[in-house]
């Protein structure tokens, strides 16, 4: 069994994001990037799925500006076997990235495509759910637990007040919550091995593939600022404050 995982590029979760003084997008000069959570453990799966036998081969696929090759290197360095670049300076919008995955996943004839629930900079959650629907095939969402059974794959979502299981046929699109796994660590043996792997370099044309965004950002502003809040002395001052300030909705 094949396995693509798809893996963004991302400002990094510790990095405080601002916005760029014309509003035009998020400050991106000088921000750490890293792999997207959510990517990672949908790496991490894919990799324990060979390393238990359930698959032969990881292929991870990012796409975006060609610094998206060092994302692919960690991901490699977590295990994965061989890394595609959909190679574009052009704004991709969750729809483009979703038909390019499909492009690939049909090109590579993989039997599971592995995404993060959401990205954690556009937060859109969209791109498994549209790859799901151009491919025609099953999805499970917010995975939690997964296990795969000759042509079958059994997914634990987590819902609302509870879990739910799915029973899926492969070929299928599942997506990653938070905790399905805990991803491991990159050692330096394993980043130095990963420099060695392939790496291959496509374009949008050469897939065949219309990229035009078909949505318009119109403002992106930093959310307004807290108010400072103000030390009180003892509880009686908390109290005599809630009483006479606090307000009932
Ligand atoms: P989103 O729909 O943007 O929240 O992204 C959901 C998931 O789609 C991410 O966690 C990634 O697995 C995948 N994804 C989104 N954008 C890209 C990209 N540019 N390259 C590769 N995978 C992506």
């Amino acid at each position: 069994m094949k396995i693509v995982v798809a893996v963004k590029r991302v400002v990094d979760y510790n990095v405080k994001v601002r916005a760029k003084s014309d509003g035009s997008g998020p400050e991106l000069a000088n921000v750490k990037m890293s792999l997207n959570p959510f990517d990672e453990i949908a790496v991490e799966e894919a990799v324990r799925l060979k390393e238990a036998g359930d698959a032969a081969e990881v292929v991870v696929i990012s796409c975006g500006p060609s610094s998206c090759q060092e994302t692919l290197r960690t991901a490699l360095a977590m295990g994965a076997d061989r890394a595609i670049l959909v190679e574009t300076e052009k704004e991709l919008q969750p729809l483009a990235v979703a038909k390019l995955i499909k492009a690939v996943f049909e090109r590579e004839a993989a039997d599971l495509v592995i995404l993060g629930k959401q990205a954690i900079d556009d937060d859109c959650n969209q791109t498994g759910q549209m790859l799901a629907a151009l491919a025609e095939l099953p999805q499970a969402t917010f995975a939690s637990k997964v296990t795969i059974s000759r042509e079958q794959i059994d997914v634990t979502r987590e819902i609302d007040g509870g879990l739910e299981m799915l029973s899926l046929r492969l070929p299928a699109v599942v997506t990653t919550d938070l905790r399905l796994n805990e991803p491991r660590y990159v050692t330096l043996p394993n980043i130095m091995k990963a420099k060695k792997k392939p790496l291959e370099v496509l374009t949008p044309e050469t897939l065949g593939v219309d990229v035009a965004p078909r949505l318009k950002t119109l403002r992106v502003i930093d959310p307004p600022k807290r108010a400072a809040g103000v030390k009180l002395p003892d509880v009686k001052a908390l109290l005599e404050k809630l009483k006479s300030e606090s307000k009932v909705i």
